[in-house]
């Protein structure tokens, strides 16, 4: 089936929300994004677009424990995930602090890690003046 021209805007919004985004976002704030820059964007068309752009190897999921998945640009560095539990946002941590094999039995490999830090962002961390 040929990508219409609608279908090739519908994907770009769809990478530029995320791109923009500039660290994991949730389908329905993709959403929210793409609907600003083209019409008839739905839910269903977000999931569509997010699964071809995955297997396309242009935006990966990112799991976070507890919640459902997220979504960034693939083909960054290595980096790990900060969730603030007061405003639910998700950040990117820049570098890696990652010596994990030495915590694996003696005889293991370890070929890869996710990180994910829960708190609170800086400005959820310090109490709201009134
Ligand atoms: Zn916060
Ligand atoms: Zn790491």
């Amino acid at each position: 089936m040929p990508v219409t021209e609608r279908q090739t805007r519908q994907r770009t919004a769809i990478r530029d929300a995320i791109a923009d985004a500039g660290s994991p976002i949730a389908p329905r704030e993709i959403l929210a994004r793409a609907q600003t820059k083209v019409r008839g964007v739905g839910l269903a068309t977000v999931y569509r677009t997010l699964k071809l752009l995955a297997d396309a190897g242009i935006v990966k999921t990112v799991d976070i424990p507890g919640e459902s998945p997220r979504f960034e640009l693939a083909g960054k560095a290595h980096h790990h995930h900060f969730v603030c539990r007061g405003c639910g946002k998700v950040f990117e941590l820049e570098g890696c602090c990652g010596h994990f094999h030495d915590e694996v039995p003696r005889g293991f490999k370890v070929e890869d890690h996710e990180v994910v830090l829960f708190g609170r962002c800086a400005a959820c961390a310090t109490p709201r003046k009134r």
